[in-house]
């Protein structure tokens, strides 16, 4: 990067640099692009990938998680992080936000037809939640396709917190109101995470998948792993631990109390049509009771 400032000719792709920068404008420009076209969801570049989220006890599947998915025409597969950044300061966002809402609400809807019971937890993004229109856009959604709100849950991160505090919690209420679940995503890697467990209408916290990622080697990440545990317990939260990639890390999870996994242990994220066909397979993994050992028989 210090190349780059002192010499303009020497050309250095860091997007992170600089909010204006032209690769971010340019990816901004297809994305506007993007959204603009009227192809169904599911048909454009623009799509949604459902990860499960697995109750760690019974082996139930207890909902998914969307993802947002973007196959550039020229890039290939561009990572959501990288989308939301260009997206965030721009009226780009909301777009955004409501091609992803409307995608999995419809979905949900045809789950439900299908005789699938899945709730849907969707990101939401620090913009969204000053977007005065986004319990109304989402109220009207649920309506119109015939989802109950509880089949809905928002993942909000606590940086969503820090810029306009207060419209922020009106929003939140609002929601809460209308019966969607509000999950804290990343719990961990926050600002004054305890306030806000205590002050906001929240029903869930995800550990952040580097502590989750870290808990076999790091003993650090994993006192905070057992700390997120009980303290979600003590408020009477779910909690929810993301980043599960091998059975060590998910029996260690389920004997410190954790409710619900997600990971690549159990399912990397993926398409709807390939959720339905991995949902027909999957069998619960089953957590070794310390009896088995012992059993004689
Ligand atoms: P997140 O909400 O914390 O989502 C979890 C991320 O962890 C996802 O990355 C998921 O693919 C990844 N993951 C799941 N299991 C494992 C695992 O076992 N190991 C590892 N190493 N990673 C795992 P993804 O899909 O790249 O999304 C990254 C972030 O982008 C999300 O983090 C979320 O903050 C944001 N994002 C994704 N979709 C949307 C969206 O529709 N709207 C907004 N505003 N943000 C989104
Ligand atoms: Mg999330
Ligand atoms: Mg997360
Ligand atoms: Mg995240």
């Amino acid at each position: 990067y210090e190349a780059k400032q002192r010499n303009d000719s020497v050309s250095v792709y860091a997007p992170e640099a600089d909010h204006n920068s032209a690769a971010r404008l340019g990816l901004l420009g297809d994305l506007r692009r993007a959204l603009e076209r009227p192809d169904r969801p599911e048909l454009g570049e623009l799509g949604v990938f459902y990860q499960p989220q697995v109750a760690i006890d019974s082996g139930e599947v207890v909902g998914v998680e969307a993802l947002l998915r973007w196959r550039h025409p020229e890039h290939g597969m561009v990572g959501p992080e990288e989308v939301i950044r260009a997206a965030e300061h721009t009226a780009v966002m909301r777009l955004l936000t409501y091609r992803v809402l409307d995608e999995v609400v419809a979905r949900v809807a045809q789950w439900q037809r299908d005789g699938l019971r899945l709730r849907a937890a969707v990101n939401v993004s620090v913009r969204d939640l000053h977007t005065a229109d986004l319990v109304d856009h989402l109220a009207a959604l649920l309506d119109k396709h015939d989802v109950a709100p509880s089949q809905i849950e928002l993942e909000i991160t606590e940086g969503a917190l820090m810029a306009d505090p207060r419209r922020v919690l009106a929003t939140l209420r609002r929601l809460d109101r209308l019966g969607i679940a509000l999950s804290l995503d990343d719990f961990g890697t926050g600002y004054s995470s305890m306030l806000h467990l205590r002050r906001l209408p929240l029903s869930e916290v995800k550990i952040d998948r580097s502590f989750v990622l870290g808990m076999g080697s790091d003993p650090d990440d994993a006192a905070i792993v057992r700390s997120i545990i009980e303290l979600a317990g003590a408020l009477g939260m779910r909690v929810v631990a993301e980043g599960v990639e091998d059975e060590r890390t998910w029996r260690r999870l389920s004997s410190l109390g954790c409710q619900v996994a997600q990971g690549w242990f159990y399912a990397r994220p993926m398409p709807a049509a390939e959720l339905t066909s991995w949902l027909a397979r999957y069998r619960p993994p089953r957590v070794r009771q310390p009896a088995d050992a012992a059993d004689p028989a």
